[in-house]
């Protein structure tokens, strides 16, 4: 029999206390996510900061099963990029374009982060050369969300999903199918080669 290729799902947007709008502790994150029963991976992306990302991915070294890509979430001079693959800050100053080198620079992923809400990129995002424009983000509107889909296809980018959580509650409210395997590059590599797909998490299936 062919194996068949195993999907992973990721929720590529996350925010533990080292956003300070945040209340969601690392371990708790990590123990969610080893609990959960189809997501297990997870983009660390605090605001302007990546103290967070070490102890994260220290964190989940007892679970085999699960990954943690160290990220950011970068305020531009002109609306929020995701930075997935690095455990360093770009240089200053932001500019999606400055952040969009630094990212392609150390191998790593740079997304528009839900470019039609506030500190969105909006359609300004043409102008720059990302990897993926998120398309599905946990605390943006259907409408929002679906201008980003539309704009993505337009641009012939691919599009991720991420909760944006603050929260516990906020958590895994939405997620990346990645036709990928369980390591940082695989899921950078699919990622940008466009083999995911953002889709609603089934809350049903949490456990
Ligand atoms: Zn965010």
């Amino acid at each position: 029999m062919i194996a068949k290729s195993q999907f992973l799902y990721a929720d590529l947007h996350i925010h533990t206390v080292y956003s300070a709008d945040s209340i969601l502790q690392p371990k708790l994150l990590v123990d969610l996510l080893a609990m959960h029963s189809y997501i297990k991976v997870v983009a660390v992306t605090d605001h302007n900061s990546v103290r967070g990302c070490a102890l994260v991915v220290d964190l989940a070294r007892v679970y085999s099963d699960i990954l943690i890509i160290p990220g950011t979430e970068i305020t531009t001079n002109n609306g929020d990029m995701l930075v997935l693959g690095t455990f360093e800050l770009p240089p200053k100053p932001w500019t999606p374009e400055s952040v969009a080198d630094y990212a392609r620079s150390i191998g790593g992923v740079s997304i528009v982060a839900h470019p039609f809400r506030t500190y969105g990129m909006g359609e300004y995002a043409k102008n720059v050369k990302v990897d993926a424009i998120e398309v599905l983000n946990g605390g943006t509107s259907k409408e929002s969300n679906a201008q980003a889909k539309e704009f993505a296809k337009g641009l012939g980018l691919p599009g991720t999903g991420g909760s944006d959580a603050h929260q516990r509650a906020e958590l895994f409210s939405v997620c990346t199918r990645i036709d990928a395997s369980l390591n940082v590059d695989s899921v950078l590599a699919a990622i940008r080669k466009g083999a995911v797909s953002a889709q609603m998490s089934r809350a049903d299936l949490f456990f």
